[in-house]
């Protein structure tokens, strides 16, 4: 069997579902006989060598770099899937989600406690190379049409493990209550 090809990318996000990648410990060995990595973290590889046959996409959409690299995603994965709860509904950076972003911007740069007497210019961020923050944090379905999604914050590694499996493999996914309970 030719191995699949497999990308992987950190939006906005927080690299723990990452580490529930390599949570499957020993099981790592099996992957790398079956799994070729191209864009990832993992290898440090940054721009797609070629298509891929799965993309894992973690966090959701805070900025226009966060939009352009999950759009490169879609172009070269036949198949995204949208990793944990950031990528799934936003997670933690959404938290902003209810706030104006002038205000959050405020916040970050002029007001808040650590900032207000360090940054006495009233510096913001305005380099041209930086991304252009959007004006709320978007799950990645609202940008792009994900095949399929794997709860959790992070998922467990049971779980990224069994759906990696059967999208290579073709095999029924195994979903016992210990990989998806919540309480
Ligand atoms: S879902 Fe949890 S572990 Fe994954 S990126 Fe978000 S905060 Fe981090």
């Amino acid at each position: 069997m030719s191995k699949s090809i497999v990308a992987t990318t950190s939006l906005a996000g927080c690299f723990g579902c990452h580490m529930s990648i390599l949570d499957i410990d020993d099981r790592i060995i099996q992957l790398i006989e079956l799994i070729e990595f191209n864009k990832s973290p993992f290898n440090d590889i940054k721009e797609f060598t070629k298509k891929c046959d799965i993309g894992i996409i973690e966090g959701g959409c805070c900025n226009s770099e966060n939009i352009h690299i999950l759009k490169q995603f879609r172009e070269n994965c036949r198949i995204l899937i949208s990793l944990g709860e950031c990528a799934i509904m936003g997670g933690l950076p959404a938290m902003r989600n209810g706030i104006p972003i002038k205000e959050c911007l405020e916040e970050a740069y002029l007001n808040g406690p650590t900032v207000a007497e360090n940054n006495t210019k009233k510096i913001m961020p305005n380099d041209d190379e930086l991304p252009i923050i959007l004006d709320r944090v978007y799950t990645c379905h609202e940008i792009v049409k994900i095949d399929y999604f794997l709860p959790g914050c992070p998922p467990r590694a049971d779980l990224i493990w069994n759906a990696l499996i059967a999208l290579i493999t073709g095999d029924d996914m195994k979903l016992p209550y210990e990989i998806v309970k919540f309480d």
